[in-house]
């Protein structure tokens, strides 16, 4: 990263109050969890179930196929051995100085056993599970991490993670959106911004820096005061002042 920009960011973040980070899963990739849309994402490899990946994760294939749905899942969506990695580290010690809350994509939550305490998690969670009939709930510890799960009132377990076609829940979307309005530095990284309504969120902070770390290019790029196109990790450790040691 070119020096004076560096100092420029490190000062924005000195002088800020409220900091919020949105996240998504280029986080994570680090942590040996694919992310979806770049170049080795989930979406570019070939569906070994003749549906396409997407389409695995709608609610309407969960219900209609519930045995080839999990099979996905426990495969590529939860990764029992997966640590946090530089970023989520970095973030958490960040947080022990100053007020930074996070809105993650991410399904994982590598921010909370990094020790991250303000964690929004507007997709869902591959930590929590309820049953369909009964309502139930489940942690991942408690169910078998293949096949069907069954709650004992013999319904099908659904983890709860918003699947396409799912609506967001509305409180945690009101809790994201308060603290992205009053926030005075927004980071932005780790995430295409394709994926909606989150993609929209930057658009409600009122005032203040905004700054983006992806590896690629983003659509958003264009409205960040600064674009840092690097590993998140990396970044993130340099512009917080921050060190993973
Ligand atoms: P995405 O796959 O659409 O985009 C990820 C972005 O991160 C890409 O642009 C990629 O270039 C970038 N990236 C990857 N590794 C990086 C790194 N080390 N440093 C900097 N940038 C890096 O992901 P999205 O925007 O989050 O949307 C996908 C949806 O799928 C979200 O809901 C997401 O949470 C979910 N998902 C979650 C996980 C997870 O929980 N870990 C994994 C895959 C997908």
């Amino acid at each position: 990263m070119e020096k004076t920009k560096l100092e420029e960011i490190k000062e924005a973040v000195r002088q800020a109050r409220r900091i919020v980070f949105i996240g998504g899963a280029g986080v994570s990739t680090a942590s040996g969890i694919p992310d979806f849309r770049s170049p080795q994402g989930i979406y570019n490899i070939e569906s070994e179930y003749g549906v396409a990946y997407e389409t695995m994760l709608s609610h309407s294939y969960f219900l209609s196929h519930p045995r080839e749905f999990y099979d996905f899942y426990w495969k590529t969506m939860v990764h029992d051995s997966a640590k946090p990695n530089k970023a989520h580290r970095v973030l958490a010690r960040f947080g022990q100085r100053k007020r930074i809350a996070i809105i993650t994509q991410n399904i994982d939550g590598l921010h909370q056993a990094a020790g991250s305490d303000i964690v929004y998690e507007p997709h869902g969670s591959i930590s929590h599970y309820h049953c369909q009939e009964c309502g139930r709930t489940y942690s991942l510890s408690e169910i078998p991490h293949q096949g069907i799960p069954r709650c004992e009132c013999g319904g099908v377990i659904k983890p709860n993670v918003v699947l396409y076609e799912e609506p967001l829940d509305e409180a945690v979307i009101d809790d994201c959106l308060t603290e992205i309005r009053y926030c005075d530095l927004l980071i932005i990284g780790g995430t295409s911004m394709r994926v909606y309504p989150v993609a929209a969120f930057p658009e409600y902070m009122l005032s203040g820096k905004k700054i983006m770390i992806n590896a690629e290019p983003t659509p958003y790029d264009k409205e960040c005061d600064y674009v840092i196109h690097e590993d998140i990790g990396m970044a993130l450790e340099a512009i917080l002042g921050v060190n993973d040691d």
